[in-house]
């Protein structure tokens, strides 16, 4: 077998990052941090798979030694495919972004979920608990923390996309049949109002305004979208509309944060990693 990620650091735990494109990727950086925070003797790289390439690339890093990678856009299905066992709840998900590539074969994790939930009950201090929830997207993303939130029970949870039959596809997929959430299109938002709203859409990468009206942030909302680095449309209207609005920087660390510890069994301080991370950006 080829070892085609081979370097002359064998001693290291290696691990890796793989998407299309990678450049941009924060999380050699996190995880570096995590490792020098919990002595941790190991090495993080990002690694671009070619669109069509997702399964050979990760064969190759198994065969070089690899104990694991973190999987983001656009292979986090693919990712679920591949994995030969998954870990509870991330089936009802169908997409894996943590792998550990064991003796057994490679196990599929989430931790996207774990994330988001984390960001917004700790460093946000916001409960999730009886609250009005609205998720905007159905994609991979919104997928991956779906199952999480309504674990959380809040008081209604509504999917709204532009694509009606994901929304519902999605909601048909919750765990717990007695409490289903709703799904909708952005149309149907115009008499509703919440307490907690997610943007899990992909609008923030291109500066793209939702048709979401403004009425929908109810008096102390938290607007938060999984986005980061600059304001998106979306938490502009959200701030000129009086919620209080977070980025989703918090979600990514703290998701990092949980693969670490699926990892290695150790769990790492984030408050200064966030920290880190964002006085970089
Ligand atoms: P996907 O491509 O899987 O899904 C995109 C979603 O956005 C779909 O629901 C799609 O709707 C919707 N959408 C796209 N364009 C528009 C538009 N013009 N108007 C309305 N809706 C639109 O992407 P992901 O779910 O993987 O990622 C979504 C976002 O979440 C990205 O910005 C990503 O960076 C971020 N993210 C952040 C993480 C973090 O840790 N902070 C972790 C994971 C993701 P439709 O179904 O109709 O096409």
């Amino acid at each position: 077998m080829t070892d085609k990620y081979a370097k002359p650091f064998n001693s290291l735990d290696r691990y890796a990052v793989v998407g299309n494109p990678i450049a941009h990727s924060k999380s050699p950086l996190i995880h570096e941090a995590f490792a020098k925070q919990t002595n941790q003797d190991i090495s993080y790289e990002p690694i671009l798979a070619p669109l069509d390439g997702f399964e050979a690339t990760v064969r190759d890093l198994i065969a070089s030694g690899y104990k694991g990678a973190n999987v983001t856009v656009p292979f986090k299905f693919e990712a679920f495919q591949l994995s030969t066992s998954l870990a509870p709840q991330v089936d009802l998900a169908g997409a894996v972004n943590t792998m550990i590539f064991s003796d057994i074969g490679i196990i599929g994790h989430n931790t996207d979920g774990d994330g988001l939930v984390r960001d917004i009950t700790q460093n946000l201090a916001t409960n999730i608990e009886g609250k009005r929830v609205l998720l905007l997207g159905a994609g991979g993303a919104a997928e991956g923390v779906f199952q999480l939130l309504l674990v959380k029970k809040p008081a209604k949870l509504v999917v709204a996309n532009r694509t009606y039959k994901k929304a519902l596809r999605l909601v048909e997929k919750s765990f717990d049949k007695a409490r289903r959430a709703e799904a909708c299109t952005f149309d149907d938002l115009n008499d509703q109002q919440f307490d907690i709203i997610i943007n899990a859409t992909s609008t923030g990468l291109t500066d793209t305004a939702l048709p979401i009206p403004n009425t929908i942030f109810a008096k102390g909302c938290l607007a938060y979208d999984m986005m980061y680095g600059r304001e998106t449309p979306f938490m502009k209207q959200a701030r000129e509309n009086g919620a209080q609005v977070a980025d989703g920087l918090g979600m990514l660390v703290e998701q990092a944060a949980e693969a670490f510890y699926i990892w290695r069994g150790v769990r790492p301080e984030t408050q200064s990693v966030i920290q880190l991370i964002r006085n970089l950006a």
